[in-house]
């Protein structure tokens, strides 16, 4: 499993017996989650009062997608983030990519949707979100890569897409130069909205970004919109690659969803899938 060698630079940001104990449990990612795949509610969640982070992510909103029911379904995605947060609590909302349906006049009306979540909420720009990153930065405070902290977790957004809606790998430097900035968390999650490797038909192959991605050792996982069909998890080289359907749009699962990611108090790592129509988990998985 010691299947990296540290820089310099992540050594002398490490107590040795922190740097010890990633490098030893931080590339597996135990599977407790296919088998866990229910009709009802009967997965367990762990104790509410040992949580230290808790993040509902939803992805492809497609605001503005003719022939969609696309103001009912933000509606309706908003209105289940805040009763997530009411009930167990979420520190922010992620929302990873294709906001808008191609047509900029959506840009700020979908905002304004999201404006009405109860808590925070970061974003990632998609294929179909066609505007320029002056704008983008101007609305969200962001740029199309960046990074953020919360609870001593990093947080890496990074970007798939040029302003015609072109795939595009991330920024090989930007991210490198992320990935470093954040290395000095015990854990770190990226977000993008296109996986990098070619196991679904609509991803495009990264292969800098996932050597990048392999060698760091605080990436715990990467979570993706985009294959509005896909709502669980890949696995490459002992890292963990999520998607959550999505929450509007014309096509993908049956169900419009999202998924949850809670980081105990201590360490351990959850995430899970929700069909909320169902009132259930889809799918769940532990990482450590
Ligand atoms: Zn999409």
């Amino acid at each position: 499993m010691l299947t990296f060698i540290p820089t310099i630079y992540q050594i002398m940001h490490y107590h040795r017996r922190r740097f010890l104990k990633q490098a030893i449990t931080g590339a597996v990612c135990i599977s407790t989650g296919n088998t866990l795949k229910v009709l009802g509610n009967n997965f367990t969640l762990p104790p509410a009062n040992k949580l230290k982070l808790r993040v509902a992510i939803g992805s492809d909103g497609h605001y503005g997608e003719p022939k969609t029911a696309y103001e009912q379904r933000h509606t309706e995605m908003i209105r289940l983030f805040n009763a997530e947060k009411a009930d167990r609590g979420v520190d922010f909302a992620f929302i990873n990519g294709d906001l808008f349906h191609n047509d900029v006049a959506f840009f700020q009306p979908m905002k304004k949707h999201w404006d009405t979540l109860t808590m925070p909420y970061f974003v990632s720009h998609g294929n179909h979100d066609m505007v320029d990153e002056e704008t983008w930065t101007k609305t969200f405070n962001h740029g199309w890569h960046y990074g953020f902290e919360n609870k001593d977790i990093g947080f890496v957004v990074l970007n798939t897409a040029d302003v015609t809606g072109k795939y595009v790998s991330p920024d090989v430097e930007k991210t490198r130069q992320l990935l470093q900035q954040y290395a000095k968390y015990g854990q770190l999650f990226v977000f993008m909205h296109i996986t990098p490797i070619k196991w679904t038909t609509h991803a495009i192959e990264c292969p800098e970004i996932v050597e990048m991605f392999n060698k760091q050792f605080n990436l715990k996982a990467v979570f993706h919109g985009h294959d509005h069909d896909q709502d669980s998890v890949k696995e490459n080289a002992g890292k963990c690659y999520f998607f959550d359907s999505h929450i509007s749009g014309s096509w993908g699962t049956d169900y419009y969803g999202y998924r949850i990611l809670e980081v105990m108090e201590n360490g351990e790592i959850l995430t899970y899938q929700m069909n909320p129509g169902a009132k259930a988990q889809v799918n769940s998985r532990k990482l450590t």
